[in-house]
């Protein structure tokens, strides 16, 4: 397919190419490409918001979680008081029954149970004692914890907050990067750009690629002798054989 008379702009022109269209298709990849990126890294934002949020969520919920354990353990030294409170009515009740009762062995019996609510109150001091200082060191533990979290959540939110900047930028981008695209589609001449939507159908940029040591650099596979000379010439927009993208000679 030969396309003399196709011209492409003097600005364009490339001293290597020749006047087949591909200075200003390699253009148009460019910008292409460019918006590409743009559109796919602005498609990107929301997962890697929702990875740091993710992020964000589990640092809080770790947080959550050591507060809950000390709640935890003021829950069960209340507890112990409360139980504390109750067997120690118990033995004050058992000392008043015992001024009333006649007969020695109720006395004894009752003195008995008296010692066993003491000494269950004293176990109860004791574990209580033991969860005072285990709260302590939790309380310690825990605001240390948390200020080592909260530090990490502040640095999540800071990439959140440049995320938020990225989109902003990539939004500002995007326009001036569609209108480079429709400048540099203006800029190809009717043939070679049907040739380039048509190949570029199904495949992924780069479209048009260089020959090197008559490997094309799309699929990295030698073309055939035709295709090379083709290429050399740079009369007619020439496709790889094998992938099909457009190649032209790189020397
Ligand atoms: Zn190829």
């Amino acid at each position: 397919m030969l396309l003399d008379g196709v011209r492409i702009t003097a600005s364009n022109r490339s001293s290597f190419m020749g006047d087949n269209g591909t200075t200003s298709l390699l253009i148009l990849q460019d910008r292409e490409m460019n918006l590409e990126r743009i559109e796919r890294s602005l498609e990107s934002l929301p997962r890697e918001r929702e990875s740091i949020q993710k992020k964000i969520a589990a640092f809080e919920s770790e947080i959550e979680a050591g507060k809950q354990r000390i709640k935890e353990m003021e829950v069960r030294g209340k507890a112990i008081e409360t139980e504390m409170g109750e067997v120690e009515n118990q033995a004050l009740k058992y000392k008043s029954q015992q001024l009333e009762v006649k007969k020695n062995e109720e006395y004894t019996a009752l003195t008995h149970e008296i010692e066993l609510a003491e000494a269950k109150v004293s176990s109860l001091e004791e574990t209580e004692l033991e969860l005072l200082y285990k709260l302590d060191d939790a309380r310690e533990t825990q605001a240390e914890d948390e200020a080592e979290i909260k530090e990490k959540i502040e640095m999540e939110s800071r990439a959140l907050k440049r995320l938020d900047e990225k989109e902003i930028n990539l939004k500002s981008e995007i326009d001036a990067a569609c209108e480079a695209v429709g400048e540099a589609e203006s800029q190809v001449e009717k043939l070679p750009l049907s040739i380039y939507r048509r190949v570029a159908r199904g495949l992924k940029y780069p479209i048009i690629v260089p020959l090197r040591d008559a490997k094309c650099q799309g699929c990295h596979m030698r073309v055939s002798a035709t295709v090379e000379v083709e290429a050399r010439k740079a009369k007619e927009i020439t496709t790889c054989d094998n992938c099909g993208r457009i190649v032209y000679w790189d020397a």
